[in-house]
């Protein structure tokens, strides 16, 4: 993978960078400019160098939204002058996009001379923006992806130890490929969120009427695996309230809703003896619990100077920003499944094109 520290004469060049300004945004008004802030250094970079810089981001899944209200976010974050950075309309606007049109391709590289990637959050996806219009420019990555791969990377290629893997949230088909590589390269894989039911669920126990991802079971290999850590009690909504049970008496009519408060004694345990933590996905429904045991871990972990955090997944991050934590940890990633992708392949589609 090139990155864009290594073209040589930027002097009136025009070029042609994708980012993810994709924010979120309620009655015209961006809620969360996260995303902005991280793609401002690579494009003032380029600015700075004497370069000509058009944008392409999306806003919105389908293409409908209009992205005035990010140019304008952007241009009061970064101060570059108006004559310097244009932006192309929203990209899903364009019919091909999505389909990785070599036709659509070919016009947004008609648009400059080199092209950056800087939209990591988005480099799992084929789309002509990031895939297509490759085949027609240099094509470099900007800063966000080049942080993102060197830190990521880390992770598996030269993990301290030990070296504590900590997976939560939903959809145990999806995150399958990821327990399968890190219990080679981690030392211990705790498996909390609604994850853990899959495995509560897979050894012949109750969850009762808790989330669990029925389109797979979890394969013996993974489930009697020495480095699986799972919780030993969790918080139910039960009929009587709720409560707190171990995870070999959960009654018919429970749903968990979070680990249980001796879970979180031997999760801090385990923290505490690491070097490296990679965290994705809540421990819990923390939506509807203030956060609930996801939010006292991760304050665990950031007072933990010595340990190397990084972390990474939609929800968790977002739980993060909300914290205002993003500053605590080694790493917080921008990816959602793009990061998961990674973490799980090494690469991803839109990486391997740069060069
Ligand atoms: P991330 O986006 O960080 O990768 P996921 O999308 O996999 O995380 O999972 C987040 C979701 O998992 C949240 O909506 C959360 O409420 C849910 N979740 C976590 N634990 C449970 C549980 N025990 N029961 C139901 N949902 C859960
Ligand atoms: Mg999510």
């Amino acid at each position: 993978m090139q990155n864009i520290k290594q073209i040589k004469n930027l002097k009136g060049k025009k070029v042609v960078v994708r980012v993810d300004f994709n924010v979120p945004i309620e009655g015209g008004k961006i809620t969360d400019n996260f995303r902005i802030k991280k793609g401002v250094p690579t494009i003032e970079y380029l600015v700075k160098k004497g370069a000509t810089v058009t944008i392409l981001t999306h806003l919105g899944k389908d293409g409908a939204s209009d992205i005035a209200p990010v140019i304008k976010e952007f241009f009061r974050l970064s101060k570059l002058p108006k004559d310097k950075v244009f932006f192309e309309k929203n990209v899903r606007s364009f019919k091909g996009e999505e389909e990785n049109d070599t036709k659509l391709g070919k016009y947004f590289a008609s648009l400059g001379e080199i092209y950056v990637n800087d939209a990591f959050s988005v480099s799992h996806r084929k789309h002509a923006s990031l895939v297509a219009i490759t085949k027609y420019l240099p094509s470099y990555a900007g800063l966000q992806i080049e942080e993102e791969v060197k830190q990521l990377s880390a992770v598996f290629k030269n993990p301290k130890r030990p070296f504590l893997f900590i997976l939560g949230g939903a959809k145990f088909s999806t995150k399958m490929p990821l327990i399968k590589k890190y219990l080679q390269i981690a030392d211990y894989v705790y498996v909390g969120g609604a994850l853990a039911n899959d495995f509560i669920e897979s050894q012949g126990m109750s969850v009762g009427v808790s989330l669990v991802d029925h389109t797979i079971s979890v394969p013996k290999n993974i489930l009697n695996h020495k480095k699986i850590i799972l919780p030993k009690d969790v918080l139910v909504e039960s009929k009587y309230g709720r409560v707190v049970r171990k995870i070999d008496s959960i009654e018919k009519e429970d749903n968990i809703l979070d680990v249980g408060p001796e879970s979180v004694k031997e999760i801090m345990h385990y923290i505490s003896s690491s070097k490296m933590i990679l965290w994705n996905g809540p421990m819990g429904k923390y939506e509807m619990l203030g956060g609930g045991t996801t939010k006292d871990i991760l304050k665990y972990i950031a007072k933990n100077k010595n340990i190397k955090s990084i972390i990474g997944g939609g929800d968790t991050v977002q739980m993060i920003s909300e914290m205002k934590m993003e500053k605590k940890f080694t790493f917080v990633s921008t990816g959602g499944g793009a990061t998961l992708d990674f973490l799980a392949n090494g690469t991803l589609p839109a990486l391997k094109v740069l060069q």
